[in-house]
């Protein structure tokens, strides 16, 4: 088996340990990574792909284009990236702004976008996304866009390997996306978990993980 394969494997057997009533979905973080790694992780059966960078993604998604790829992009967006976006994945996990709510939507021809909203939960000043306190009414604000459809919340936690903060921060976001589910259709979806944190997440209700260096090793640049 390649490494790859092996990491594959032994993420998924780390899920099946937690014993889960559902099935979580795995994203694999492709960034810096070669068309090669990724067509290993497909060929074990891995479909989910995330990407940061727009350039780097559509260039991954043409060298690709004949494999059964679900899309999702998780970087920063910037609103002149919007059509390229809308046109090209099938997932947008990083929605924080009504302005580029709105470009992907007019974007979008015959096609829906599924989205996420990403949601502060570390409080830091820097980070991006919206606060707890705010995500009804931006949600409410985002239901004019009928070509997005709105699947869950997406966050990125603290930068800290402290499990009590990590922990307090994904139960403060179950509660929300829980209180959000009851009144949403095809809300289903709690972005949460990376390489270091994905058990954790899991066991504080994340239904879908973005795991990249577990995968795939070491990025170059960081
Ligand atoms: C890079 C990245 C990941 C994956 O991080 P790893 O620690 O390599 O698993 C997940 N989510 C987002 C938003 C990222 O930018």
């Amino acid at each position: 088996m390649e490494k790859i394969e092996k990491n594959l494997d032994k993420i998924h057997q780390d899920i099946n340990t937690l014993k889960l009533a559902y099935e979580p979905k795995i994203i694999a973080v492709s960034k810096q990574q070669s068309i090669e790694s990724m067509k290993l992780a497909y060929n074990y059966g891995q479909r989910a792909f995330g990407e940061n960078y727009l350039q780097e993604g559509l260039t991954k998604i043409n060298e690709l284009k004949d494999l059964q790829i679900e899309w999702h992009f998780i970087g920063p967006i910037q609103s002149n990236k919007c059509k390229q976006i809308a046109e090209h994945f099938d997932w947008v996990q990083t929605i924080d702004r009504l302005k580029i709510a709105q470009r992907l939507d007019q974007n979008l021809i015959n096609k829906k976008l599924n989205i996420c909203i990403q949601v502060n939960i570390s409080d830091e000043e820097s980070k991006s996304g919206i606060m707890l306190d705010d995500i009804d009414t931006f949600i409410k604000s985002l239901d004019q866009f009928e070509n997005l459809t709105i699947r869950g919340l997406m966050a990125i936690p603290s930068n800290t390997i402290d499990q009590d903060i990590l922990k307090e921060e994904f139960n403060r976001l179950k509660l929300k996306f829980d209180q959000i589910q009851r009144s949403r259709n095809y809300f289903d979806t709690l972005s949460i978990g990376m390489s270091a944190d994905f058990r954790l997440a899991l066991e504080c209700g994340s239904t879908m993980i973005r795991v990249g260096s577990n995968i795939f090793g070491k990025r170059n640049y960081d």
